[in-house]
């Protein structure tokens, strides 16, 4: 069996658990949950995230099937495909809370940094449009200083990242802006953390000023 394969066959096993219900407990009162949303759902909040394997929404939030309408593209970037799919659930659904979910160690936005050190030739034109659109969230960070500390910078780094998008959110869209501007919306940042599994969410005056390291509230 070839790695393709096996992965392949890992992933039909894994549906074929969930939709029998015959895994463990969990996905028995999967089943149950499966059948209340057949007909509709009402998604409470909308997050985008990075597509990191480490990262996946539902999980780190301990919620089940239907709970969160879910994004999740590299680098947690604001793209229009993205701010459609934010604006569909928001008007749809009436989800009362977006968060931008970035995290430790992102590989998008370590990517990003590199190229703007090294610029070479990206590897394709579609890896290069997710590093153009975190760009100009960390390129201000590039400083002589901050070289100096690695660690420092990626955090910062990450962080900028998460707030580039959603003041993106914020302010792209008449539809999100009506929903922010009457109260029923709000958008916000946070950074999980994949050693401890916790998420600080960003404060507000970290997401009005792109690029700040000031500290977030936990
Ligand atoms: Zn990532």
């Amino acid at each position: 069996m070839t790695k393709s394969q096996d992965a392949l066959r890992r992933l039909r096993e894994g549906n074929e658990r969930f939709a029998s219900g015959k895994g463990n407990a969990d996905a028995f009162l999967r089943c149950v949950r499966r059948a209340s949303t057949v007909s509709s759902q009402e998604p409470f909040a909308i997050v985008i995230g990075c597509s990191d394997s480490r990262v996946p929404v539902e999980i780190v939030f301990d919620q089940d099937l239907g709970d969160l309408f879910v994004i999740r593209v590299a680098g947690n970037i604001v793209s229009p495909s993205q701010l459609g799919s934010v604006e569909y659930a928001a008007a749809e659904f009436g989800s009362a809370v977006v968060m931008v979910l970035g995290h430790t160690g992102c590989g998008a936005v370590l990517g990003t940094l590199e190229r703007l050190r090294r610029p070479a030739a990206a590897r394709s034109p579609h890896m290069r449009f997710i590093a153009e659109r975190i760009e100009p969230a960390v390129a201000p960070l590039l400083t002589a200083q901050r070289e100096q500390d690695r660690g420092a910078l990626i955090q910062a780094a990450v962080r900028a990242n998460v707030c580039q998008s959603v003041e993106q959110l914020r302010h792209g869209s008449e539809i999100l802006e009506g929903l922010i501007a009457s109260g029923q919306l709000l958008v916000m940042g946070g950074v999980y953390d994949l050693g401890t599994g916790r998420i600080e969410l960003l404060e507000e005056a970290e997401v009005e000023l792109p690029g700040s390291i000031k500290g977030g509230l936990a």
